[in-house]
């Protein structure tokens, strides 16, 4: 497939994205139609990048699904000029989506425990040509406490709860998005902070699958 054939199907999706009320803003739809989920892809995959699925990326992980992405994105309402983090980084979608909508001014920080991937993803968004995002190597559980505080906090892995080191991490004003609940279905929590305070709700009714967010 070539470079128009993918940016066809890319602007389709986004289409199908907001016309499905997923994708609401004008930076998440910027990104989406910015952002190649091809070099995301594992190589003999690339034709489907624009299926709106998961896909194994290797080491049972997978390359999240872009309409659970989008809801991720609408929730979390980064924007620019923000610092973010991403723990579970994988194949480095989701950091070169959220530096997109950070801008310039803003930085993504993204940490994956796998280092293969933490590896394929540091190239995967040199070829996008992601200037402002930068990836670690480790266990996400406990953040990224050399670069804290984070305006947004993204959790691409399922959790019974927020590691509470995350919350910690949390700038005053500050939000964390993650997938909560059992091994086999979790629900969007957002956490606020605010004066210090901490709020937790579930937004949305529906479910989702992750996959587990590992404990070392
Ligand atoms: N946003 C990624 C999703 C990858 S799946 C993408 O779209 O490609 C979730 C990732 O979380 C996996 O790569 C897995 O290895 C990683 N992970 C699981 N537990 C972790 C932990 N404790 N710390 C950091 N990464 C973790």
């Amino acid at each position: 497939m070539n470079e128009r054939e993918f940016e066809l199907k890319r602007n389709n999706l986004v289409r199908y994205l907001k016309e499905s009320d997923v994708i609401k803003s004008l930076l998440i739809e910027k990104a989406f139609l910015k952002v190649k989920r091809e070099l995301f892809m594992p190589s003999h995959l690339t034709e489907y990048a624009y299926s709106d699925n998961a896909f194994p990326i290797g080491f049972n992980q997978t390359i999240s699904q872009p309409y659970t992405i989008a809801v991720m994105l609408e929730l979390l309402d980064a924007g620019e000029g923000m610092k973010v983090l991403e723990v579970g980084s994988g194949s480095g979608y989701v950091c070169a989506l959220l530096s997109e909508i950070v801008g310039p001014k803003g930085k993504v920080f993204g940490i994956e425990l796998v280092k293969e991937l933490f590896e394929q993803a540091k190239e995967n968004l040199k070829l996008q040509g992601c200037r402002n995002a930068e990836l670690f190597l480790g266990d996400g559980t406990k953040g990224l406490s050399e670069r804290m505080p984070f305006d947004r906090i993204l959790l691409s892995a399922a959790a019974g709860d927020v590691p509470e080191a995350l919350v910690e991490q949390l700038s005053e004003g500050g939000k964390i998005v993650a997938p909560v609940g059992d091994h086999w279905s979790q629900q969007m929590q957002v956490i606020d902070k605010s004066k210090g305070k901490i709020r937790k709700i579930i937004p949305l009714p529906g479910y989702f699958v992750f996959v587990p967010l590992k404990k070392t």
